[in-house]
C-alpha cells in the first residue's frame, strides 16, 4: 500500500448560475420566481428554484410558456453575459485558492484536486467540512450559492455533485463526498445511466437494452461487452467509475486553432448592405479577441444560413480564404471577408444567422517578418499601436466606442435583449449605489 495521502477531485458548480448573478444585482428579486432567457429572448436556459418549483420547464420557447409566466408574476430577464462572464471569472479567482489545481470547465464549473487529510487511523478523513467553508467563502465574497461534489475521479465527482444539489437529507447540504460513504452503491444506484457524464443519449439507449439502467450497474458490467460497443472511451468511463482515475486535469487552456464569433439576426437579413455590417461586427470583434490571444489568422470562413422553419428552402452556405500573410489586423481581415459575404449574399434568400471563422491560428510572436510583408516595419509598429489603443479604449469605455465604419451605425439585425439587466460588476456607471 502506498503511503502517500490520497487525492481527492471535486466539481463545484454554480446553482442556477444565471438567475443567481440576477438576483446578485437586483435583491429586490430575492426570493422569488425568475427566468433567464437565451439569445433573442429565445427560450429558458436559467431558472431560479422559485420559477422550478412553479414546474416552469428548462429549454421551454418564451412565446410558448409566457401566459404562464405572466399568471405566476415570474421575472424574465434577457441574458446578459458581461455580467454572468465577470462572475464567472471572480468565482474562478476564489476557487484557484482553494484547491491544488484548478480545471474550468465552463462558465460556472470547475474541477479541482487536493489531498485527502488523514484521519488518526491512518484513513482519508472526509472533506464535508472544507467542502461546507468553501459553500461559505463563495457566499459571503460574491454572494452566489454553489454545490460541491468530492469523490476519487472525475466521472464519480460529477455524480456526487448532483447528488449534493438534488439531496435534501444530507448533514452537510450542498456538499457530497462520495470518497469518504461506507458503502457508495445505493448512492451510484440513485444516479439514472443518462446523467453519468459521457454517456451520450445512444450509448444510454443501448445500455437500457441490456437492463442498465444506473451508474452502479454501468460500473459493474462486464467490460469487454462495454470495449466492444464503444473502445476504450467506454473502458475509461469504467474505470472512473470504480475509483480509477483516467482523465487527467486540464488546467492550461491549450493554445486555440480557431476562433468563431457567430449570432441569430432578431429579424431576417434580406439586404447586402446589413449583411455586410453583421458581418464586419462579428469579425471585429473576432480580431479582438485574436490580438488578446496574442494570435494571428491564417485563413478565414465566413458562413450564413436561412431559418430552417421560414417555410422556404433552406440555404446555407460558406467561403473560406486563406490570406497571403497570417494577420491580426482588423483592416486586413475584412479586406478579405466582406468581399465573401458579396459572394454568400442571395436576393431570395433571408438570412437568419451569420458568422466567422478565424483559422489557422498561429502565435503573433512567432510570426516571422515576413520578407513580403505589405507595410514597412516602421508602419507596421505604428500600425499595430494604433490596434493596441482601440482595443484599450473600447475595453475602458465599452464595446463599440470606436469601431469600424463598416459595422454600422444602427443594426436592426442586431440580437435583442429587451429585457436586458444592467452591468453592474462591469460598466462603472451602472455599479449599484448604497445609500448608507
Ligand atoms: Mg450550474
Amino acid at each position: 500500500m502506498s503511503t502517500a495521502t490520497p487525492l481527492a477531485t471535486v466539481l463545484i458548480d454554480g446553482n442556477n448560475f444565471y438567475a443567481s448573478c440576477e438576483a446578485l444585482l437586483d435583491p429586490a428579486v430575492l426570493g422569488r420566481p425568475l427566468v433567464v432567457l437565451s439569445n433573442n429572448d429565445g427560450c429558458i436556459v436559467s431558472r431560479s428554484a422559485e420559477a422550478r418549483a412553479l414546474g416552469i420547464p428548462m429549454g421551454a420557447p418564451f412565446f410558448q410558456v409566457r401566459p404562464q409566466l405572466e399568471r405566476h408574476g415570474v421575472i424574465v430577464r434577457s441574458s446578459n453575459y458581461s455580467l454572468y462572464g465577470d462572475m464567472s471569472q471572480r468565482l474562478m479567482a476564489t476557487l484557484e485558492s482553494w484547491v491544488e489545481e484548478l480545471e474550468v470547465y465552463s462558465i460556472d464549473e470547475a474541477f479541482g484536486v487536493l489531498h485527502r487529510p488523514r484521519t488518526s487511523a491512518g484513513s482519508g478523513a472526509d472533506l464535508l467540512a472544507w467542502g461546507q467553508a468553501l459553500r461559505q467563502a463563495v457566499r459571503q465574497r460574491l454572494g452566489l450559492p454553489v454545490a460541491v461534489g468530492i469523490a476519487p475521479t472525475k466521472v464519480l465527482a460529477k455524480i456526487a455533485n448532483r447528488l449534493a444539489k438534488h439531496s435534501p437529507s444530507l448533514p452537510q447540504p450542498g456538499v457530497f463526498d462520495l470518497g469518504a460513504v461506507a458503502d457508495p452503491d445505493p448512492w451510484l444506484e440513485a444516479i439514472a445511466i443518462e446523467e453519468v457524464w459521457g454517456i451520450g443519449r445512444r450509448l444510454s439507449r443501448w445500455c437500457r437494452l441490456r437492463g442498465i439502467r444506473d451508474a452502479r450497474q454501468l460500473r459493474d458490467m462486464p467490460s469487454g461487452e462495454l470495449r466492444l460497443r464503444c473502445g476504450v472511451v467506454g473502458l475509461r468511463l469504467q474505470r472512473e467509475l470504480r475509483g480509477h482515475p483516467c482523465l487527467p486535469l486540464v488546467s492550461l487552456p491549450a493554445a486555440k486553432k480557431e476562433t468563431c464569433v457567430s449570432r441569430s439576426f432578431s429579424t431576417p437579413i434580406t439586404t447586402v448592405a446589413e449583411l455586410r455590417e453583421a458581418i464586419a461586427t462579428y469579425l471585429s470583434r473576432a480580431a479582438e479577441k485574436l490580438r488578446r490571444q496574442r494570435q494571428c489568422a491564417g485563413s478565414l470562413t465566413v458562413f450564413v444560413r436561412s431559418s430552417p422553419f421560414s417555410g422556404r428552402p433552406f440555404y446555407s452556405n460558406a467561403a473560406t480564404i486563406t490570406l497571403p500573410l497570417a494577420s491580426d489586423d482588423t483592416a486586413v481581415l475584412l479586406a478579405a471577408a466582406l468581399p465573401l459575404a458579396d459572394r454568400l449574399f442571395h436576393p431570395h434568400h433571408p438570412l437568419q444567422k451569420a458568422g466567422v471563422l478565424l483559422q489557422a491560428l498561429q502565435s503573433a510572436n512567432q510570426l516571422q517578418h515576413h520578407l513580403f510583408s505589405p507595410l514597412p516595419a516602421a508602419q507596421q509598429a505604428r500600425r499595430e499601436s494604433l490596434l493596441a489603443t482601440i482595443d484599450a479604449l473600447n475595453a475602458r469605455y465599452g464595446r463599440g466606442t470606436i469601431q469600424w465604419a463598416a459595422c454600422g451605425l444602427r443594426s436592426p439585425w442586431a440580437m435583442r435583449r429587451s429585457r436586458l439587466s444592467r452591468s453592474g460588476t462591469t460598466r462603472l456607471e451602472e455599479v449599484p449605489v448604497v445609500w448608507a
